[in-house]
């Protein structure tokens, strides 16, 4: 009998598995996932089981010396998922390994020392709600359903976050284990808050800015079971589940779900997997704003589809209007506000309400040019223009930077144009920096307050405004997409959001549906209460593209028409739901370099598809193979080139020889194809 043994990385850089005996007393004991001593050269180390073969290979082999731990970390299914990740996004098997279980402990093969402190705010505890009919309905759906996959498409404050809380409780109660997912924890402040009042003492929350400490308890209490629920970003898939019974993914169009580094896997499809290996679990995805991948299987009938429709205690949605920008510089006003928006925000102030404005864009300017001969200022690493940033890297004190968003890299901003020598130097486009100049000037007494990710940069700062601002210690919050998520704040009845159109022009696929969820989220911060006095709460939308069909669908909440105008775009084209894509992409500091490669590359793709294609039955399904330069071809001094495959499904074999190579990068089912 041998073993197939997973080498850790700083081991071997071009091998992820070596091929070792069973010697007999081990035979019948050794299983996938157990750590074994085996001999490497000089040395002996540790090493993971992946697979026990029946064959023996053609050369000779050394036996393994023993096994470290009778209990593997990983239990069967986890092996077989680790053995999926690795397969289907195509990355080596050590760093889908390395998912699973903390370093520290695959380095040091012991527990971590419990004195260390688990940090952590007393939790006020809270009552669960009794649910209304239309929850109820649903939650009998889930655990009723022979589907196990539901989708509930439910506006913003419809109560989707109450049913997550009963459905958990509910299979606590039996013994089970739960998974909940949100998009980001620091941004879910308040989903977070609700489960750990309602779970104290049997929840661990997990994400990646965890010491490795904090990460390694988390990760032993889940292990002897005794946190029954998990609440986490992405990588809390991979936490040491006992008894899995439901997991649940709130708001499932999050593309932070996907993640950007090897292995760049997708939250959703390895829950989908992990469905699929333990009959057992029910899954639960939850969102406003359904990707049109998940919404398209579950129209066809692959999940359940379950819908709330209304809020609960039927406050009515905010009203939506559209403001057409070009209308204001014929009125000769160059401000950032619309007439509108800044006659309501002075409304908003009076009643001692609050106000949210939305600008996807940091910095104070977006750009710097020369009037006179276009110079734009540019990185010296990077294709990109530099951003203008009045306060510089501090909000202390002003310290007017130019600071490049792809690598950090700043310099003085130019009082001449290097090139012409004018001085028509320009600063144009805005930033939440500039909206909040502006504000200061336009409400000098109002409180201000400013979300993105220059005021973000330390571990509580976005919790301190969050609860800053709820607690109305400042009037209005100026944010960047993150203050789109679960802040639900009763004060809040105006949403500005200032400039809709700079999602809308990415030359992606999913611009529209991205735009569409984004502006439908932050929409959805405003109308959270019945009003005494009557006043509706309001959304403006500031554009320069006011007929755009997905800002008529955002101000209609009308998200079928979104999806079905996605749909019949992307039919044609044989883009996703139609269709699987990888995205190879080589960089390189000499672009002919990146040219050739990636020449050689499509060759190499195209004589692999044909020679599949012959010795298949079914033939493979790749649709198209296509190269170009990247939407932003240099970064931090390095030419980018993409291929895009579009394929029915993602076949391993045909992206192999890419895997771990120096330059490239795969991407199955990418987020964009920029
Ligand atoms: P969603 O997750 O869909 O945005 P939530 O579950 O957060 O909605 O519910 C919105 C608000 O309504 C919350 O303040 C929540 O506490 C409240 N709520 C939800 N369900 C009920 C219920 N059955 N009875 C009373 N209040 C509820
Ligand atoms: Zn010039
Ligand atoms: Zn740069």
């Amino acid at each position: 009998m041998h073993a197939e043994v997973i080498i850790p990385r700083n081991i071997s850089r071009l091998r992820s598995t070596l091929i070792y005996r069973v010697p007999e007393p081990l035979a019948g004991i050794l299983r996938p996932g157990h750590e074994v001593r085996i001999p490497l050269k000089t040395k002996k180390i540790s090493g993971t089981v992946a697979r026990i073969l029946t064959d023996a290979p053609a050369y000779p082999t050394k036996d393994i010396l023993e096994i470290i731990n009778l209990q593997p970390y990983l239990a069967p299914w986890q092996m077989r998922l680790m053995l999926w990740i690795s397969d289907y996004y195509a990355c080596p098997l050590y760093k889908a390994l390395e998912l699973f279980v903390p370093k520290r402990i695959l380095r040091k093969h012991r527990p971590p020392a419990t004195e260390e402190i688990y940090p952590d705010s007393p939790a006020v505890p809270r009552e669960l709600h009794t649910l209304t009919p239309d929850q109820q309905k649903i939650l009998d759906e889930i655990l009723a359903s022979q589907k196990r996959v539901s989708l509930i498409h439910g506006i913003t404050g419809s109560g989707k976050t109450e049913i997550y809380l009963h459905a958990a409780k509910y299979l606590i109660g039996r013994g089970r284990q739960v998974l909940m997912l949100v998009p980001e924890i620091s941004l879910t402040p308040q989903t977070v808050s609700y489960f750990e009042r309602i779970f104290e003492g049997k929840i661990a929350v997990i994400h990646s800015r965890l010491t490795d400490t904090q990460k390694t308890i988390a990760w032993k209490n889940i292990f002897e079971n005794q946190a029954q629920v998990v609440i986490g970003s992405r990588s809390a898939l991979f936490a040491p589940f006992q008894n899995l019974g439901l997991i649940i993914m709130d708001e499932e169009h999050e593309f932070s779900y996907k993640q950007d580094q090897s292995p760049r896997y997708h939250a959703r499809d390895v829950i989908l997997k992990i469905a699929e290996f333990l009959p057992e679990v029910k899954v639960v995805f939850g969102s406003a704003t359904p990707s049109v991948e998940t919404y398209y299987r579950a129209k066809n009938g692959e999940f359940n589809l379950l819908f709330l429709t209304e809020r609960i205690e039927r406050q009515p949605l905010p009203k939506i209007s559209i403001i057409d920008m070009r209308d204001e510089l014929k009125k000769k006003n160059y401000s950032v506000f619309s007439e509108h928006l800044a006659d309501e925000i002075a409304q908003t102030l009076n009643r001692k309400e609050q106000a949210i404005l939305f600008l996807n864009k940091r910095g104070t300017n977006s750009a710097v040019i020369c009037r006179e001969c276009g110079y734009v200022a540019k990185c010296k690493n990077c294709s990109s223009a530099m951003t203008y940033h009045f306060w510089g890297q501090s909000s202390q004190r002003p310290a007017p930077t130019l600071i490049c968003h792809h690598c950090g890299y700043n310099t003085l901003p130019p009082l001449t144009c290097p090139i012409c020598k004018s001085m028509a130097i320009r600063f144009i486009g805005s930033g939440t920096e500039k909206v909040e100049n502006e504000l200061a000037k336009l409400f000098p007494t109002a409180k201000i307050l400013r979300a993105d990710k220059d005021t973000t940069r330390k571990r509580e700062s976005f919790k301190k405004i969050y609860c800053d601002f709820r607690d109305h210690k400042a009037d209005i919050l100026i944010g960047t997409q993150l203050i789109s998520h679960g802040l639900h704040l009763s004060k809040v009845s105006l949403v500005g959001i200032m400039l809709a159109d700079i999602g809308l022009l990415f030359p992606d696929f999913r611009a529209g549906e991205k735009t569409f969820q984004l502006l439908t989220q932050v929409a959805g911060r405003a109308g959270r209460i019945l009003r005494k006095n009557n006043l509706a709460d309001k959304v403006i939308i500031q554009t320069y593209m006011p007929e755009n069909p997905i800002l008529r669908a955002v101000q209609n909440y009308d998200y079928e028409k979104m999806y079905e105008s996605e749909i019949s775009a992307r039919r044609p084209s044989k883009y996703p739901p139609f269709s699987h894509l990888i995205k190879l992409t080589f960089s390189h500091k000499d672009e002919q370099e990146c040219i050739k490669a990636i020449n050689r590359a499509k060759a190499l793709l195209r004589e692999k598809t044909r020679a599949i294609r012959q010795t298949a039955d079914k033939g493979v399904n790749i649709f198209e193979i296509s190269a170009y330069p990247s939407f932003w071809p240099k970064i931090k001094g390095k030419y980018i080139y993409n291929i895009l495959i579009k394929t029915l499904a993602p076949n391993p074999e045909i992206v192999a020889p890419f895997i771990d190579i120096e330059g490239w990068k795969i991407d199955v089912d990418p987020i964009s194809t920029l």
